[in-house]
């Protein structure tokens, strides 16, 4: 069988860039080991939260700053209009999940741990907990739930440094008999769906939250049912409510999977996952076909272009072996952003800035990645997300940011022609 593109990856890139080619009348096929951080991260769009140690309000204008001082970002390759279309299209892909917020402001969200995170983009589930504008919180836990602590959230909250005055408490419920045999964010999430968890909720919450505290709860309210379930509460309760990002798994990633891999498979995209990607059948500076694992053998999918969406070290993407190699474990590509010896791979202190924190693949504009001298390896190959390299995404805040707006950009480039070639053939 062939198609137009094989995406490797089912993250956030990979399906981002999926669904943008399957929306253009692309057949596309998704490979994948398996799902990617969205299940283990908030559903947040986070732009970018951090210049240097300077918290972002304006991701925008703080993306222009950072990409004129380094070149190699991935942000570097995409203008301001292409960043705010790839978060357009983003809130209105993810629409059931009724995403909130843009390019010109970041939301200031509590995280599991209680320390603000700023993002741009947020299920308008959790976009309630925004701390900017200061005020009364309650963080409400169920008693062992173990992935979720509101008094650290609390805690916290009352020793950040906040742009207005914020006063947080906690509150623990007990979950009525019978739900409490395995507290897993999932099997909450199923009980908020079909069993009316919320009635429970709103009763137990109804005497014990001060008029004018915001109440925050823990994102597990649903995973088919969600933004009804928050919208009940809010109505019924007469507060603002709003999730909070547990400890993995996320609940509110798994919904973000399930809307873009719905809207996939609606339109007969298949997703594999289970398989690995291996290489490439190749011919003049092309990928031909694409090279698949499966339990049985290798399969081989022709294809007229790739998307490499496969993440970085914790998703197999990126590796560094036991000699201390580290290395793109599909092509073996070129890698930027490594350190400048080969010696030293890790900083003393987990928080440190570690010197593989920059490593991936880099591109041309077309994100194509590019080999020493600046030319693309394979002239139908674009990568995007956390396999690409010059980003420092942990300390900057923009993983999610940079997966959804790379994986927009490397569609549109593999779009590009076509679209040139019908604007010719019209004129
Ligand atoms: C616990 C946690 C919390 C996070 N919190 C935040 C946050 O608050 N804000 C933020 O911005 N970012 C956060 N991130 C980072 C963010 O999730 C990632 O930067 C980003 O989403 C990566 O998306 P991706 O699609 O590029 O890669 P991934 O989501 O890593 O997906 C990679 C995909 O490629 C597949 N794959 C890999 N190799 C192969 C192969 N050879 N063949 C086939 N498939 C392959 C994998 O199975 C997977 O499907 C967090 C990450 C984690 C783990």
């Amino acid at each position: 069988m062939s198609y137009d593109t094989v995406v490797v990856g089912a993250g956030l890139a990979g399906l981002t860039a999926a669904l943008r080619l399957t929306e253009h009348g692309q057949r596309v096929l998704v490979v994948a080991r398996g799902v990617g951080a969205t299940h283990l991260a908030p559903a947040t769009v986070d732009v970018l939260g951090y210049l240097g140690d300077a918290r972002v309000e304006n991701p925008a204008s703080s993306v222009a700053t950072l990409v004129a001082s380094s070149r190699d970002h991935p942000y570097g390759h995409i203008s301001a209009d292409q960043l705010a279309a790839a978060l357009d299209w983003f809130t209105t892909r993810a629409g059931a999940l009724s995403y909130v917020g843009g390019v010109e402001e970041n939301l200031l969200l509590p995280t599991a741990l209680g320390v603000p995170k700023p993002s741009a983009l947020a299920p308008r589930t959790m976009s309630g907990g925004d701390l900017r504008a200061g005020g009364r919180f309650v963080f409400v836990g169920f008693k062992g739930f173990k992935d979720f602590h509101p008094t650290l959230i609390a805690d916290n909250l009352a020793r950040a440094r906040l742009p207005a005055p914020v006063a947080a408490r906690a509150l623990e419920l007990e979950l009525p008999a019978g739900r409490r045999v395995d507290m897993s964010g999932r099997v909450i999430a199923g009980q908020f769906d079909t069993e009316n968890l919320s009635e429970w909720l709103i009763t137990a919450l109804q005497n014990r939250v001060e008029p004018d505290e915001h109440i925050g709860v823990p994102a597990v309210l649903g995973l088919r049912r969600a933004d009804e379930t928050w919208q009940k509460l809010e109505t019924r309760l007469g507060r603002k409510v709003f999730e909070v990002a547990t400890l993995p798994p996320s609940i509110p990633g798994i919904r973000l999977f399930d809307a873009l891999a719905s809207a996939l498979r609606a339109s007969g995209t298949r997703i594999v996952l289970g398989v690995r990607a291996v290489g490439a059948r190749t011919n003049g500076g092309r990928i031909e076909a694409v090279d698949v694992a499966n339990a049985t053998g290798t399969v081989s999918h022709r294809t007229d272009a790739m998307v490499l969406a496969s993440g970085g070290f914790a998703s197999g993407g990126l590796e560094l072996d036991s000699f201390g190699a580290t290395r793109e474990t599909v092509f073996d590509l070129p890698l930027i952003g490594m350190p400048e010896t080969d010696r030293v791979r890790f900083a003393p202190g987990y928080f440190d800035a570690q010197p593989l924190s920059a490593a991936g693949v880099g591109t041309d504009d077309q994100f194509r990645p590019v080999d020493a001298s600046g030319r693309p390896v394979y002239t139908n190959l674009h990568a995007a997300g956390a396999i690409l390299g010059g980003a420092v995404p942990w300390k900057e805040k923009s993983g999610t940011g940079i997966s959804v707006a790379t994986g927009y950009a490397a569609a549109g480039a593999i779009l590009a022609p076509a679209a040139q070639a019908v604007s010719e053939a019209v004129r």
